[in-house]
């Protein structure tokens, strides 16, 4: 479903990612890990047209696009529209209700009838357990539910791929296994997923792939029973061994 071809990326003269390769398939939930600062969020922006790379090819399905070649727009937002995005912090507009939150990117940007936006998201909340939020303003609520309605708001836009950065590491930790939940019950429902996360359990018990990152480039991946039980290289070995 996805392909992410030689993708590289400086900042001035750091060069935060170099030659990274990626392929996901349909169905399949990979989970992107690695020390601060190894590129891990840059590539997901990158997947999600929130960065520019400086080459490389991203594609999903059949919309190609190549970075070299300088796409314009209108080539990025056909690759944009098939992603839904999950931020660290949820973004959530706070002057709007939970509903209008949800229904506002189908509404507007995909012209899809304000009945059938609101039947949708109500259903939505309810099956990430935050039935009768609706008209709450985002502040009335924890982190914990401000994120499952940040989930909502992407789900909402039936991308064929969703990207989660960091979704639970700016939360309690007593609110964070909700979220995970969430996240898992739509792998489970059979959603494509790229997900960063430091979440060791989440990745060996939900993840079908895991791609360790470190300095800009993917030093390992595979299986989530072979890089994170039995890493091959010591750079992963060395990482795993500080954080579990
Ligand atoms: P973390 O787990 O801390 O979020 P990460 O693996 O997601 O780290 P990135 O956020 O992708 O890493 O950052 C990789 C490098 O790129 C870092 O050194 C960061 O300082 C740098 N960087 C990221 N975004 C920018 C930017 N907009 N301008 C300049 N440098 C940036």
């Amino acid at each position: 479903l996805l392909q992410v071809n030689d993708l590289h990326k400086a900042f001035g003269d750091q060069e935060v990612l170099k030659n990274v390769s990626f392929q996901v398939l349909q169905g399949t939930v990979s989970v992107l890990i690695g020390p601060s600062g190894s590129g891990k969020t840059t590539l997901l922006r990158s997947i999600a047209g929130l960065e520019v790379p400086d080459a490389g090819t991203i594609a999903i399905d059949s919309v190609r696009v190549d970075y070299a070649q300088h796409p314009g727009e209108k080539q990025l937002r056909k690759l944009t529209a098939k992603i839904g995005f999950v931020f660290q912090q949820h973004n959530l507009f706070p002057h709007m209700t939970v509903l209008e939150n949800i229904t506002e990117g189908p509404i507007v940007a995909q012209h899809r009838s304000p009945e059938e936006a609101d039947t949708e998201a109500i259903a939505l909340l309810a099956q990430f357990g935050l039935q009768g939020r609706e008209e709450s303003r985002p502040h009335e609520l924890s982190g914990g539910q401000q994120q499952r309605v940040g989930i909502a708001r992407a789900v909402a836009l039936h991308p064929r791929l969703l990207l989660f950065d960091e979704p639970t590491s700016a939360l309690d930790p007593e609110v964070v296994s909700d979220v995970l939940t969430v996240m898992r019950d739509l792998a489970d429902d059979g959603w494509t997923m790229v997900v960063v996360t430091h979440e060791m359990a989440f990745a060996r018990q939900v993840a079908d792939h895991v791609a360790f990152l470190d300095g800009g480039v993917i030093v390992e991946q595979g299986k989530p029973e072979n890089v994170l039980e039995h890493p091959q290289e010591a750079r992963t070995q060395e990482f795993l061994s500080r954080i579990l």
